[in-house]
């Protein structure tokens, strides 16, 4: 199963991608993740992407699917993957396209009002990287999971949100009608768009994309 996992910054895809990852047994593959973790070992990738991610703004295509045409190409990910974040642009999505197209996408919908609070209040924890929102927790600074200490990302401040918000609106959101089939540069008759609920709780958003892969 190949599969994608679309949706503004905030909906729930890291944490869902993870549970249906290990569900299906196929490969998490989050850019953002890939992305954050170049920049701490400082790689050329890394160099480059940083000021992007630091201002909220998408990394070039040139770059991103360079990055991901090398993932995929590894051993784990000839049955399967679950992309987390890429597609982010048409041509991004015409690339996967041609790389390794996938199955299926689920587009997780969450209304942009409930999208700030989720973002400013989110925390992660260092040791577990299990995320959580501020309000949920009885230490602001504590994993209520391991006891770990939580972090907030430095792009979950409101001026950096508002960007991505953009970028994701701009750039994103015609993924939808490219999945869907109604893109000029769909592949024509194709509909591989799943779309799911994300304003509920995490399980029931979990059982939902799992219906909708049935
Ligand atoms: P979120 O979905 O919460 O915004 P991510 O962790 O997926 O966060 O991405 C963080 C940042 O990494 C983005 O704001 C962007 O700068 C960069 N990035 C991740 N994936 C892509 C992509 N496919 N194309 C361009 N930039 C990307
Ligand atoms: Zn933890």
């Amino acid at each position: 199963m190949k599969l994608i996992f679309l949706g503004p910054p905030g909906a729930g895809k890291g944490t869902q991608a993870a549970g249906v990852s290990a569900h299906l047994r196929v490969p998490h593959i989050s850019t953002g993740d890939m992305f954050r973790s170049a920049i701490r070992n400082a790689t050329p990738v890394g160099l480059e992407a940083k000021k992007y991610l630091d201002a909220g703004e998408l990394v070039p295509d040139s770059v991103v699917i360079d990055m991901v045409r090398e993932r995929l190409s590894m051993a784990d990910c000839q049955d399967g993957y679950l992309l987390d974040g890429f597609p982010r642009t048409v041509d991004q999505a015409v690339a996967l396209d041609e790389i390794s197209a996938p199955d299926a996408v689920v587009d997780i919908q969450v209304l942009d009002e409930r999208l700030m609070d989720r973002l400013t209040g989110r925390r992660i924890c260092e040791k577990c990287s299990g995320t959580f929102h501020i309000s949920k927790l009885a230490d602001e600074h504590i994993c209520p999971v391991c006891g770990g200490a939580v972090y907030q990302r430095d792009d979950d401040q409101p001026e950096t949100i508002s960007v991505r918000l953009r970028a994701y609106h701009e750039q994103t959101e015609p993924l939808i009608g490219y999945y869907s089939g109604q893109d000029q540069k769909s592949r024509p008759g194709e509909n591989r768009l799943k779309i799911v609920n994300g304003d509920l709780k995490p399980e029931d958003v979990f059982r939902a994309i799992l219906a909708t892969l049935e």
